[in-house]
C-alpha cells in the first residue's frame, strides 16, 4: 500500500468472472520469492544462465531534438547503453542479466518504480491501496480487463461509446459479450443517457444482464476525437457509482493534448513541470475514490508502438488478478523493451525530461491538426460537411449531410457512406468509415461519418488527400 493517509479501495469480487477468480499464483513464481534469502542456491527454476546470453550489451542512439525543451537532454544526439553485468560491476540499478531473464509478469521492479512515481506525479490517486503493473500495450490491457470482468455464461454485457475503438469491439464480440453503445455529444458519452439505460434495463428484452462495466476512451476518443471535460467525467463517475459500474479507462492519448491556439505553443519556452501537469485534465483514476477504475496507459502513442509496452493502474485486488492472467499469457513485456525504455525514461530523461518530450509532441501534433483543419476549410464543401476541432489525440471526425445527395431517398446511409469511401479509394485516398466503429452495428444507421487522422501523413499529403476527398464529395453531391 502506497499512502496510508488515504482510504482503502472497495472490493470488486461481485464483478469478477469465475475464470478470473480461479486463477492461482504460478507455483514457480511463488517459489522464486525464496531467492530473496541471502545465500540461497536455487536448483528450482529453469532460468537460463546469463553466461549463455548472446548479448553482452545493447545500446541505442537518441536523436537531438532542437528546441524540444529547455532541458539540455534534448540538445545533442546521445547514446543509452546497458551491459550484461552492470549491477554487479557498478552502481547501475538494472542490467541485461535481469532484463533478459525470466522475471515477474508484472514487469521489472525497475520499470514499476518509474511507473509508480509517474502515477503519483500525474494522477495522485485518492485511495491508499492502488497498484500498477506493466502490459504489452493497451490492446492486451483491454483484453485482460474483459476476461476479468465479463463472462458470456453469466449473460454479461459492457457499455462503450456509441462509436468505439474497433479493436475493443473485436475483443468482446468473439467472447460473446454484448456491447451496449452510449449516445455521445461533443463531450463524449452522455451520463443521463447511461443512467436512463441502466435504470430501465430489461434483461429479458435486451438478451443480456444489466451492464456492469463501462469501457471509455476519455481523451481524443478513437474514432470521434472527442475529449471529456472534467465535469463530464465526474457526472459519468457518479452514474457509475449509482449503478455499481466498474470503469475501464483506456487513455492512450491522454498526453496528446492539442491547445486550440496554435501560436501559443510555437517557439515558446516550455512550461515548468507543475504548470504542465496542472494544465492536464483530471483522469478518471485521479477522481476515483472507490478504486472502481482500471486505468490503461500505453507508451505506443508517446514513445513507440513497437515497444509493446504499457501499464495498468487499479486497486491492489484488481492488479493482483490482472498479474495472475499475465503469468499465463504474455508473461510481461519484452526484456529488450523494458531495458531500453527504462534507460530512456528513467536514466536519460527522468520524469521532467519525459514531460518535456510530451510537450514537444503536443506542439508537433497541434501543428499537424491545424494543417488538417486548414485543408478542411479550404477544400471541403461546407454545405454538406461539418467537423470537430479535436482538443486531443490524432483524429478528426467528419459528418456528411447525406440526405443532401441527389436522389438521397433511393439510398441508405450505408450506401452513401460506401459510395464516398469508394470514390476516395478510386482517387488514391483511404479514409476510415464511421460505420466501422459502431458499437451496435445492427441498429439502423442514421448518420454518415468519416475518421481522418493527422498523425501519419506529411502536410503536403494531408492537403492532397483532403482536396481529393472534397472533389469526390462534390462529384457525388453534384456541387460546383
Ligand atoms: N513451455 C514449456 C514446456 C516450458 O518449459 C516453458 C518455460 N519454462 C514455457 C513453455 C514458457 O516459455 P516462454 O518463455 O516462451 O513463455
Ligand atoms: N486503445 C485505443 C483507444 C487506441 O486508439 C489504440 C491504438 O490505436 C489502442 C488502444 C492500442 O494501443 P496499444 O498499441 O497500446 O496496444
Amino acid at each position: 500500500s502506497r499512502s496510508s493517509d488515504r482510504p482503502a479501495a472497495k472490493r470488486w469480487d461481485n464483478h469478477l468472472t469465475d475464470e478470473c477468480r480461479a486463477r492461482a499464483p504460478g507455483i514457480l513464481k511463488v517459489a522464486a520469492r525464496f531467492l530473496k534469502r541471502p545465500g540461497m542456491i536455487s536448483l528450482a527454476g529453469g532460468l537460463p544462465s546469463p553466461d549463455y546470453f548472446p548479448f553482452s550489451s545493447i545500446s541505442a542512439t537518441i536523436p537531438a531534438i532542437p528546441g524540444a525543451a529547455e532541458s539540455d537532454v534534448f540538445e545533442a544526439e546521445s547514446t543509452i547503453a546497458m551491459g550484461l553485468r552492470d549491477i554487479a560491476s557498478g552502481d547501475a540499478a538494472f542490467d541485461l542479466s535481469v532484463a533478459l531473464n525470466y522475471g515477474q509478469a508484472a514487469g521489472s521492479a525497475q520499470m514499476i518504480r518509474w511507473i509508480t512515481e509517474h502515477t503519483e506525479l500525474v494522477h495522485k490517486p485518492l485511495y491508499a491501496d492502488w497498484d500498477t503493473c506493466l502490459t504489452t500495450g493497451n490492446t492486451a490491457g483491454i483484453y485482460q480487463a474483459l476476461r476479468m470482468l465479463c463472462d458470456k455464461n453469466r449473460g454479461d454485457s459492457w457499455m462503450t461509446e456509441e462509436y468505439c475503438y474497433a479493436s475493443a469491439l473485436e475483443t468482446a464480440l468473439p467472447m460473446g459479450i454484448k456491447t451496449v453503445g452510449i449516445k455521445m455529444d461533443a463531450d463524449g458519452p452522455i451520463p443521463e443517457v447511461m443512467d436512463e439505460l441502466l435504470t430501465n434495463w430489461d434483461a429479458a428484452k435486451k438478451g443480456a444482464r444489466k451492464p456492469h462495466v463501462l469501457y471509455t476512451v476519455p481523451t481524443g476518443q478513437n474514432p470521434t476525437g472527442s475529449t471529456q471535460s472534467a465535469a463530464r467525467k465526474r457526472a459519468i463517475y457518479k452514474a457509475c457509482q449509482k449503478h455499481d459500474i466498474y470503469i475501464v479507462e483506456d487513455d492512450p492519448y491522454y498526453f496528446l493534448q492539442l491547445p486550440s491556439n496554435s501560436n501559443s505553443h510555437q517557439n515558446s519556452s516550455k512550461l515548468p513541470i507543475n504548470t504542465f501537469l496542472s494544465n492536464l485534465p483530471p483522469s478518471f483514476l485521479s477522481i476515483d475514490t472507490d478504486g472502481r477504475v482500471m486505468r490503461i496507459d500505453s507508451f505506443s502513442k508517446v514513445i513507440v508502438p513497437g515497444a509493446r509496452m504499457g501499464w495498468v493502474t487499479a486497486s491492489e485486488q484488481m492488479i493482483e488478478r490482472f498479474i495472475r492472467h499475465a503469468e499465463t499469457a504474455s508473461q510481461g513485456p519484452s526484456g529488450f523493451s523494458q531495458a531500453l525504455i527504462y534507460k530512456l525514461v528513467d536514466e536519460k530523461w527522468g520524469h521532467q525530461g519525459f514531460l518535456d518530450w510530451l510537450q514537444h509532441l503536443q506542439a508537433e501534433y497541434t501543428g499537424r491538426r491545424d494543417v488538417m483543419l486548414a485543408a478542411f476549410e479550404k477544400f471541403l464543401p461546407k454545405s454538406i460537411v461539418s467537423w470537430n476541432s479535436p482538443s486531443a489525440g490524432m483524429f478528426c471526425w467528419i459528418k456528411i449531410k447525406h440526405s443532401l445527395r441527389p436522389n438521397a431517398k433511393l439510398y441508405s446511409a450505408l450506401d452513401i457512406e460506401e459510395e464516398i469511401f469508394a470514390a476516395c479509394l478510386k482517387r488514391g485516398v483511404l479514409i476510415a468509415k464511421g460505420s466501422w466503429f459502431r458499437a451496435e452495428p445492427d441498429l439502423p444507421l442514421d448518420d454518415v461519418f468519416f475518421r481522418l487522422t493527422f498523425a501519419a501523413s506529411s502536410a503536403e499529403n494531408m492537403e492532397v488527400a483532403v482536396r481529393t476527398f472534397g472533389t469526390a464529395l462534390r462529384s457525388i453531391f453534384n456541387l460546383a
